[in-house]
C-alpha cells in the first residue's frame, strides 16, 4: 500500500495528520531543517512525537535537509543521535556530509534523500543507492513517464510530491533568497521572493516565478501501479486545519480510488493559488501553470470541522483483538496488535452467576467500547467456563488495562545502534595564489585574448563543443578544456550526452564540470574525470571528503559560503571558487522566456525579469536546453581583491561569463590583470563577507 506522508510543522498540525489518516508524517526538530519559520519540535517535543504517531502505527521522518557548516557539525551530530534514540523512522538529508554522518552514527535508520538534492534521473537514484539511501524523494518537474521509469529501475523507494507549493527553481539549485536578502533557501529560510511581482520591464505588474500548487489527487491510483513508495504532501508552514483537510481527502481518495467534487472543493478551501497544476506530470507547462494567491474571506466552519477532525477526537487508527480466558479461578485478557504484539492482563476471580450468565457475545460487545483511544476492536473471542458471571465495570477495567498496557508497549522505542563519527583527515590546499579558471557560455566569449591567457581550465558547454568537434579538437590543443554539462538532464537525454562526451574524448576532452550528481555516472561511462560545480552544493569537510573518496578532480565550493568557511573547509580534492560572474540563481523546468511571449524564444539571447525595485535578472538557458537559468543582474567580482582570495587554500579562482559578448570578455580579463577597482553600482561581493542569516 502506497504510503501518505503528510506535514507536521507542530504539534497540533502532527494531530491533525495522524487524525485525518497519515502513515507517516514528516517533521523538522531545531534548526537542521528546510522549514524554520515553522514552529518545528524541541529535542523533548520531538520524544513525543515519535511516541504519539507509533502508537497509531504512524511514521516519522525527520527532516534534515539543509547545508551544515563545519561548525555546526557537532549540534548535528548531537540531534542525529537524539533522534535515533526516539525512535525516528528516517532522515531526510540534502548535504552529503550529512549523509555521512547519518550513516556512520545511526546505521540503522533509514535516509532518504531529500528533493534538495535535485535528484530528478534514474543514475541520480542509483548514486543515492550506492550512498546507503533507502529512498529517494525526486524532483518535481518530472512527467509520469519519466516517474514511472524511474520506479520501474529503481533499487530503491521512490517519494514523490503529490499535493502542495511548487518552487520555480529545483529545488535545492535556488540562490534568488539568498542572494537579495542573505536568507537561504538551501539553510531552510527561503523568503519566497519567487511569490513577488516582476516584469519584463519594469512598471509590469507580473507574477512569472509564483507557480499555481501542485495537485496530483487524480491520480492516484497510476501512481500506486507505478510503484511509487510515497506519497507527499507539502506544507510544514501551513496550518494545522490545512493538513486536516488535504490529508483527509488524500486518505479518501486512496481508500476509495475516487475523487468527489466536494472533495476537490475541499482541497481548494483549504489553500490554493488560482487553481491547481498538474502541469509537469501531464507535461503541459507553460501558462497555466502559474497563479497566485487571492486573498478571500475565511469560511469560519470549515475552519472549525476542519479542526474538530483532530481535536475532540481520537479516530480508531490501530485494528486490535481480544481474547478473554474466564475460569472459575481466574480471569485474563489478551490484546493483540496487527504487527503480532500482544499483552495479557489479569482481572478479578469471576463470580457464580444466579441469575444471568457471561456469554461471549456480552464479553465481546463490553470489549468493542473502544471510543476515545486510538484502537478498533475487530475481533473478540472468549472461552468462558459454564455458571460464572463478572460485572461490566470489570470487564471495562481489563480492556483499560490491557490498551494502557499495549500503549506502552508500541510507544517503546528499539534501542538504535549508535557509533561515533570517525574524524576524517583534514587537508589544507594549495599554499600558492590561486590560478585562474574560466567558464563560458558562448561560442564568441572564447576570444583570442582568453585564449592566450592560458587559464588552468576551459569550461565550455557540451553543446558548443558537440556541434562543432574540429573547433573543440583545435580548443583542446590550445588550452585545458573541460566540458561544462547542463545542471539538470532528464533520463530522456542522457544517452545524447553521453555519445557526445565519447565523441569530445576522441579529440582530446578528457574532463566534465559537473553540478549534478545524476551526471556522475554519465560522465564515467563516456571516460572521463569529473570535476565538481557550484551545484553539488558543497558547504562541509564531509562532504569534500566523499568527493574526494568519489575520485573528483576538484570541486567548486558552494557560493553561499563566506570566506572563513573557504579558507577553514578542508581541502580534500583542489577546491575552486566562483570570483567573477553573473551568479546563477534558478534553474527552471519552465522558459521563463516563454512567459515573456507565449512562445519559446530562448535561442534568440538573453532576456531579463525586473523586480520592484527596479533589479534585474537576466536569463539564459541551461546548456542548449528550453530550461531557463535566472542570473543576478550584478556581477559577482573579487577581481580588484584577489590578496583576499590568495590566503584561503584554493586551487583556483573561477570567471564565469554568461552574458558578455567578446568585448566585455576581454575588458574583464585585462581588469583581472590590472586589478581595477570595485564598481558597486554593478558589482557586488556576494554572500562571501555577509554570509547568511
Ligand atoms: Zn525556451
Amino acid at each position: 500500500m502506497i504510503e501518505l506522508l503528510s506535514p507536521a510543522g507542530s504539534m497540533e498540525a502532527l494531530r491533525a495528520a495522524v487524525q485525518n489518516g497519515a502513515n507517516a508524517v514528516y517533521l523538522g526538530c531545531g534548526t537542521f531543517n528546510a522549514r524554520q519559520s515553522a514552529k518545528n519540535f524541541t529535542p523533548q517535543s520531538l520524544a513525543e512525537a515519535v511516541k504519539y504517531c507509533h502508537i497509531r502505527g504512524v511514521a516519522v521522518h525527520l527532516t534534515l535537509n539543509t547545508l551544515v557548516s563545519d561548525r555546526e557539525v557537532d549540534a548535528c551530530v548531537e540531534l542525529i543521535r537524539h533522534a535515533a534514540e526516539c525512535g525516528v523512522d528516517a532522515f531526510i538529508v540534502q548535504d552529503l556530509g550529512v549523509v555521512q554522518m547519518c550513516r556512520r552514527i545511526a546505521p540503522s535508520v533509514p535516509v532518504h534523500g531529500s528533493t534538495q538534492m535535485t535528484i530528478h534521473s534514474l543514475p541520480g537514484v542509483m548514486f543515492c543507492a550506492a550512498m546507503g539511501m533507502t529512498r529517494v524523494v525526486l524532483s518535481r518537474e518530472l512527467s509520469r513517464e519519466e516517474i514511472a521509469y524511474i520506479c520501474r529501475n529503481s533499487p530503491i523507494e521512490i517519494e514523490v510530491f503529490a499535493h502542495g507549493a511548487l518552487c520555480m527553481s529545483y529545488s535545492g539549485q535556488c540562490y534568488l533568497s539568498s542572494a537579495i536578502g542573505g536568507r537561504s533557501g538551501n539553510r531552510g529560510r527561503c523568503a519566497q521572493p519567487c511569490r513577488q511581482c516582476y516584469g519584463y520591464s519594469r512598471r509590469e505588474n507580473r507574477y512569472p516565478l509564483s507557480l499555481k500548487d501542485n495537485c496530483l489527487v487524480r491520480y492516484l491510483q497510476e501512481l500506486d501501479q507505478m510503484g511509487v513508495a510515497s506519497l507527499k504532501l507539502e506544507g510544514r508552514m501551513k496550518r494545522p486545519e490545512y493538513v486536516a483537510a488535504v490529508t483527509d481527502v488524500y486518505r479518501k481518495a486512496l481508500d476509495t480510488g475516487a475523487v468527489s467534487r466536494p472533495m476537490m472543493e475541499a482541497l481548494l478551501t483549504a489553500f490554493n493559488r488560482q487553481g491547481f497544476t498538474d502541469g509537469y506530470y501531464t507535461g503541459n507547462l507553460g501558462k497555466g501553470m502559474f497563479g497566485i494567491r487571492e486573498e478571500k474571506p475565511e469560511d469560519p466552519t470549515w475552519l472549525r470541522l476542519a479542526r474538530q477532525s483532530y481535536e475532540a477526537t481520537e479516530n480508531p487508527l490501530v485494528d486490535v483483538k481480544f481474547h478473554a480466558v474466564i475460569s472459575q479461578d481466574s480471569s485474563s485478557l489478551t490484546v493483540t496488535d496487527p504487527e503480532g504484539r500482544s499483552c495479557t492482563v489479569e482481572g478479578p476471580v469471576p463470580q457464580l452467576a444466579r441469575t444471568q450468565l457471561l456469554t461471549e457475545e456480552d464479553l465481546a460487545s463490553r470489549l468493542s467500547k473502544t471510543g476515545g483511544t486510538p484502537y478498533r476492536c475487530v475481533v473478540a473471542t472468549a472461552q468462558i467456563s459454564p455458571g460464572l458471571t463478572m460485572s461490566a465495570a470489570a470487564i471495562n477495567a481489563m480492556r483499560r488495562d490491557a490498551l494502557n498496557q499495549l500503549t506502552a508497549l508500541r510507544a517503546r522505542r528499539e534501542s538504535a545502534m549508535l557509533l561515533r563519527l570517525r574524524k576524517i583527515p583534514h587537508f589544507a590546499g594549495n599554499k600558492e595564489r590561486p590560478e585562474f579558471t574560466v567558464q563560458v557560455t558562448s561560442r564568441e566569449q572564447i576570444t583570442q585574448k582568453l585564449v592566450k591567457m592560458n587559464p588552468a581550465v576551459l569550461y565550455v558547454p557540451l553543446h558548443i563543443l558537440a556541434e562543432d568537434l574540429t573547433f573543440a579538437r583545435q580548443l583542446a590543443r590550445k588550452v585545458h578544456v573541460a566540458v561544462a554539462l547542463p545542471r539538470i538532464a532528464h533520463d530522456g537525454q542522457l544517452p545524447a550526452i553521453r555519445d557526445a562526451l565519447r565523441a569530445l574524448r576522441e579529440v582530446g576532452i578528457r574532463e566534465a564540470l559537473v553540478g549534478n550528481l545524476g551526471l556522475l555516472l554519465t560522465v564515467r561511462e563516456a571516460g572521463m574525470a569529473i570535476r565538481g560545480d557550484f551545484g553539488l552544493n558543497i558547504y562541509n569537510s564531509l562532504a569534500m571528503y566523499s568527493l574526494r573518496e568519489m575520485e573528483l578532480l576538484s570541486a567548486t565550493l558552494s557560493f553561499e559560503m563566506t570566506l572563513p568557511q573557504v579558507r577553514d573547509i578542508s581541502k580534500a580534492v583542489p577546491c575552486e571558487l566562483l570570483a567573477y560572474g553573473r551568479l546563477p540563481l534558478m534553474v527552471t523546468e519552465n522558459c521563463l522566456f516563454k512567459g515573456k511571449t507565449g512562445e519559446c524564444a530562448c535561442h534568440m539571447g538573453p532576456a531579463k525579469l525586473v523586480d520592484k525595485t527596479g533589479a534585474e535578472f537576466p536569463v539564459i538557458r541551461d546548456g542548449n536546453s528550453c530550461r531557463s537559468v535566472l542570473l543576478n543582474g550584478k556581477k559577482l567580482s573579487w577581481l580588484d581583491r584577489q590578496n583576499d582570495l590568495a590566503k584561503l587554500g584554493l586551487w583556483a579562482q573561477r570567471l564565469y561569463f554568461t552574458t558578455e559578448n567578446a568585448k566585455e570578455v576581454d575588458h574583464v580579463l585585462t581588469a583581472c590583470i590590472s586589478h581595477v577597482p570595485f564598481d558597486p553600482g554593478a558589482c557586488t561581493r556576494g554572500l562571501y563577507l555577509r554570509g547568511l542569516e
